[in-house]
């Protein structure tokens, strides 16, 4: 724990990596928890996939809206301290489709996945409200059918969020990966963009599928970002 506080003191370029961990305590479900989002749908990957928005925009959106959206949701304390961190020197590359980073304040975030609030008519491409949305699918001007910019099973990321992304990774001097098992790609792959001597940093419930020069903080992120805070107020 010392060793990382004293870490992020010294680095001037922190890349954080983050993923669900970081927002259920702020009530957001994990993906794939015994009572997370996934939890009692048949087939959830099709759910979430492009083949669903298209073919049953019904179904896409039923799922959604019950699953994944909690517009009451604010961030907690690991948002708001990787939010003070990177807007002094840093970047965060997060798989989180909530947009609880930005609503801490963070300004330099990449949504890997997008952003759930992001929300446009694929008729039009006009931006839509999530209140709107959550009224009807629909688009009230032309009656397209409204999504949200995020990325589907069967859809790639943007290349300009990938290249972001792994210069992210290459200008860092220190790595933190927070609240994700990194078993998704190609998110899990970005790390091979890294300086070979940057070092990783890992805080996380469960191990991760990592490389083993990861140091790993097997500990609860929330109770690990308290003991960052404390340490870093009294430097
Ligand atoms: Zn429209």
């Amino acid at each position: 724990m010392n060793e990382l506080i004293a870490a992020i003191k010294q680095a001037q370029r922190i890349t954080f990596l983050t993923g669900a961990g970081v927002s259920t305590h702020s009530g957001i479900p994990d993906y794939r928890s015994k009572t997370g989002l996934y939890a009692g749908a048949a087939n959830p990957e099709y759910l979430l996939s492009h083949e669903n928005l298209t073919q049953h925009p019904q179904a896409f959106y039923e799922f959604v809206t019950k699953r994944m959206y909690f517009p009451a949701a604010r961030p907690n304390l690991i948002h708001q301290e990787i939010a003070a961190l990177c807007n002094e020197k840093g970047t965060l590359v997060t798989q989180n489709v909530d947009g609880l980073d930005k609503q801490a304040g963070n300004q330099h975030v990449i949504e890997f996945h997008g952003n759930l609030y992001d929300l446009y008519c694929q008729k039009c491409g006009q931006a839509v409200s999530y209140e709107d949305f959550a009224q009807d699918y629909h688009h009230q001007i032309d009656g397209g059918i409204i999504r949200p910019h995020i990325v589907l099973y069967g859809e790639s990321i943007a290349s300009e969020i990938l290249m972001k992304s792994a210069q992210a990774i290459a200008n860092a001097d220190l790595l933190l990966i927070v609240g994700t098992s990194f078993r998704v790609y190609p998110f899990a792959q970005l790390i091979q963009y890294r300086q070979a001597e940057t070092p990783i940093y890992a805080i996380n419930r469960e191990s991760i599928a990592a490389p083993a020069s990861v140091r790993l903080i097997q500990d609860d992120a929330l109770t690990v970002f308290e003991e960052i805070r404390k340490g870093l107020e009294t430097c």
